[in-house]
C-alpha cells in the first residue's frame, strides 16, 4: 500500500510532547553567524538521565559536550531546535562554517584532509547500495536525511527509494529523483516523517550520517522499528566517537561538529541503543575499526 504522504512541509501536529520526545525549551540563543535560534535543553538519548558531567575543553559557546553520569553516552546537552534547523542552520550552512572553524585550527593539514574527504565521499554510495543488496529483501527502502536522493538514487533495480530530509532544497530534489522510481521524499523532520508510513511499510533502512544529527535518536529508532517488516535491517553509519583516531587528535577530530552533530556514539552505545529498541545488532569484521573514524553496523528487525 502506499504511505499517506504529506509533501507540504513541517507538520506540527506530529511533535507531540513524551518521554522520548519532550517540547522544546523557549531559551533563545544569538549565534551571530546563524542568528538568534530557540535552544533544546537534552536529557541523555540513551537512558534518558539528568545528570550529565561537562567534557573539559570541548564544545563551542553554549553547544556542551558532555557525558552521561549513568551511562556513559557522549551527547550534546542543548540543541538548536527543529525550526532553527529548517531555516537557518541547515546542514550546508553548518557544513561550510565547520570547514571555516577547522582550516583555522588546523591550517597545515586542512587541504589534504579535505581533498581525502572529497575522493572519500564517491564510496560510500556504492557501499551502502551494495550493503542494502547484500541484507535487505526487495521492497521499499528509506532513507533518513536523504538529501538530494544521491545515495537511495544508486540502489538496485529491487528496491523503492525513500526518503525524509529537513532541508527543503534537498527533499524537492530528492522527490524527483524517487517518484519515477514509485517512491517519494517527505520535507519534515523524521520521526514526524516515519509517522506517515504504514506498520512494516520498509524491507530496509538507511542512516548514512544521520543518526548523530538526530535530536531524538531513540525516538527515531523505535519508530522505525514499527515502519519495518519483519526481517528488516537498518544500515547506520556514524562517527566512531571510541575511535583511535579521536583520542589522537582531541578536540581538532573530524567527528565534532557543533551544534549539529548531537549524538557521540561509540560501539558500546550504539549497541545499547538499538537493543533498547528490540533490534539485533550485528557489526561486521571491517566495520568498527578503532582507526576508523567511523562505523557501520546492522540493525535487524527480529
Ligand atoms: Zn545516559
Amino acid at each position: 500500500m502506499r504511505p499517506l504522504l504529506s509533501t507540504s512541509g513541517y507538520r506540527m501536529d506530529q511533535t507531540g510532547s513524551t518521554a522520548d520526545c519532550p517540547e522544546p525549551a523557549g531559551e533563545l540563543f544569538d549565534t551571530g553567524r546563524f542568528g538568534t535560534v530557540r535552544v533544546v535543553e537534552r536529557r541523555c538519548p540513551l537512558c534518558d538521565g539528568g545528570s550529565p558531567i561537562p567534557v573539559p575543553g570541548y564544545g563551542q559557546d553554549i553547544w556542551r559536550l558532555v557525558r552521561c553520569g549513568p551511562c556513559g553516552f557522549v551527547y550534546l546537552d542543548r540543541a538548536p531546535d527543529y525550526t532553527a534547523l529548517f531555516a537557518a542552520m541547515a546542514w550546508e550552512r553548518t557544513g561550510a562554517a565547520e570547514l571555516e572553524r577547522r582550516a583555522e585550527i588546523r591550517p597545515f593539514s586542512f587541504r589534504l584532509s579535505r581533498a581525502t574527504r572529497i575522493r572519500m565521499a564517491l564510496l560510500p554510495r556504492k557501499k551502502m547500495a551494495d550493503l542494502v543488496a547484500r541484507a535487505a529483501r526487495p521492497g521499499n527502502v528509506i532513507d533518513l536525511g536523504c538529501g538530494t536522493g544521491w545515495q537511495a538514487a544508486g540502489l538496485g533495480p529491487a528496491y523503492v527509494p525513500y526518503g525524509i530530509e529537513i532541508s527543503v532544497e534537498a527533499a524537492a530534489a530528492a522527490d524527483r529523483v524517487f517518484r519515477p522510481r514509485g517512491g517519494a521524499a517527505l520535507n519534515q523532520p523524521a520521526l514526524a516523517g516515519l509517522k506517515s508510513f504504514a506498520d512494516g511499510f520498509f524491507s530496509a533502512a538507511t542512516l548514512r550520517s544521520y543518526l548523530e544529527h538526530e535530536l531524538y535518536p531513540r525516538a527515531v529508532l523505535r519508530e522505525l522499528w514499527r515502519t519495518l517488516g519483519s526481517g528488516g535491517v537498518v544500515i547506520v553509519k556514524v562517527p566512531n566517537y571510541g575511535s583511535l583516531n579521536r583520542r589522537v587528535t582531541g578536540r581538532k577530530w573530524c567527528g565534532f561538529r557543533y551544534p549539529d552533530h548531537l549524538n557521540y556514539f561509540t560501539p558500546k552505545t550504539l549497541r545499547a541503543m538499538a537493543e533498547d529498541c528490540e533490534y539485533r545488532v550485528r557489526f561486521g569484521l571491517t566495520d568498527r575499526l578503532p582507526t576508523s573514524d567511523n562505523m557501520y553496523a546492522v540493525l535487524n528487525k527480529p
